[in-house]
């Protein structure tokens, strides 16, 4: 049975590893070397390094494509939307990450392309603003809206509409939700989130199917050189290989939290999507949201999520973040601690 064929649970762990000989270690180790004896497959580190195609090799085997990965998942994000020919259009879901939003917009104003934006739930809307446009961004869920996009009517219709589909799956992980199987061209990953999961290390990921706009992406890497240190991605693989067991204390508490914030005092929305371990709360106002995350203890006021600790976050702080947030949303990444510490905490700092 070959490696792919496994469930993606069992893949976390066994993808990515050194050959079963005497002698090996179990882990691809660190390289950490700039340059290689002319001759092998490898020459200069700025094209390749065994601690990412390592990393590489475990990413793809979960996505189901080649995996090209990244010095951040921002850096992963220029690659994908750097193939949008000059005058193309992307449509884009309006609640997208606000960095690749402003990357968007970064390269409107320089005239390189022109921006749609859409309710990514709206599935009808997405369709609409297809036509001549070169690319189709989708995130699923929204960062920090948690909207749904409906990827499989989604990707068929950007198909069949000539567009290529990009589904940044951040929020999803590989274990949740894989993209290139619901029809995507390509899935990109902020791998600093889930996948790393310690809140320690920024790398990101692009996976596609298909060969030559692999080559395209990994050709633009080399020469833009937004390459992952091998340490970073050392960490992110050691991640990934508790990715199943921290995904499911983490949902389990993620859903039970939204259960116990529905009656929380305050709390005027609270947005879950049923999957994944990021939810939002709607309190009446920033003020009412910032005292929250001043008052709470154990919940760690950061930016960022997926991490094994529970964090929290008022997203308007951001003057970045777009308008139609509401002022008073805190986003809140579900860790992996006791679900009872977790709901006190909050419930009591709410109270
Ligand atoms: N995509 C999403 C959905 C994100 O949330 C983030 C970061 O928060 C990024 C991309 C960018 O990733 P990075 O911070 O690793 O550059």
């Amino acid at each position: 049975m070959s490696d792919t064929s496994r469930r993606l649970e069992t893949l976390t762990v066994t993808a990515g590893r050194p050959p079963h000989v005497p002698g090996a270690p179990l882990n691809e180790p660190v390289t950490f070397a700039s340059s290689f004896v002319a001759g092998g497959d490898l020459e200069y580190a700025r094209y390749g390094n065994p601690s990412w195609t390592a990393l590489e090799e475990a990413l793809g085997a979960l996505e189901g494509g080649e995996c090209i990965s990244f010095a951040s998942g921002m850096a992963a994000v220029s690659a994908v939307l750097a193939q949008v020919p000059v005058g193309g259009a992307v449509v884009v879901p309006r609640h997208s990450y606000q960095h690749t939003l402003a990357l968007l917009d970064d390269g409107a104003s320089a005239g390189r392309y022109e921006v749609r934006r859409v309710d990514v739930a709206d599935a009808a809307a997405v369709e609409a603003a297809l036509p001549g446009a070169a690319m189709v961004w989708l995130e699923s869920p929204t960062n920090p809206a948690l909207e749904i996009a409906d990827l499989p009517r989604l990707t068929a219709a950007a198909r069949a509409a000539g567009v290529v589909s990009v589904v940044d799956s951040t929020f999803a992980s590989p274990l949740l939700q894989r993209p290139l199987e619901l029809g995507a061209d390509v899935v990109v990953h902020s791998a600093t989130k889930l996948i790393a999961g310690h809140s320690d290390v920024v790398l990101g990921a692009v996976v596609t199917d298909q060969a030559a706009l692999a080559a395209r992406i990994r050709h633009h890497r080399g020469l833009h050189g937004a390459i992952p240190g091998p340490m970073e991605a050392f960490l992110t693989l050691r991640g990934l290989r508790t990715l199943s067991v921290r995904l499911g204390r983490a949902e389990a508490n993620a859903r039970a939290l939204a259960r116990r914030l529905a009656t929380a005092s305050g709390v005027l929305e609270v947005r879950d999507p049923g999957f994944g371990t990021v939810l939002a709360i709607v309190l009446v106002d920033a003020a009412a949201a910032d005292k929250v995350v001043q008052r709470v203890r154990l919940w760690i006021p950061a930016t960022s999520l997926g991490g094994v600790e529970s964090t929290l976050e008022r997203r308007r702080r951001w003057a970045t973040e777009a308008a139609t947030i509401p002022e008073g949303l805190i986003r809140l990444s579900v860790g992996i601690e006791h679900i009872d510490d977790l709901a006190d905490d909050l419930l009591a700092a709410l109270a």
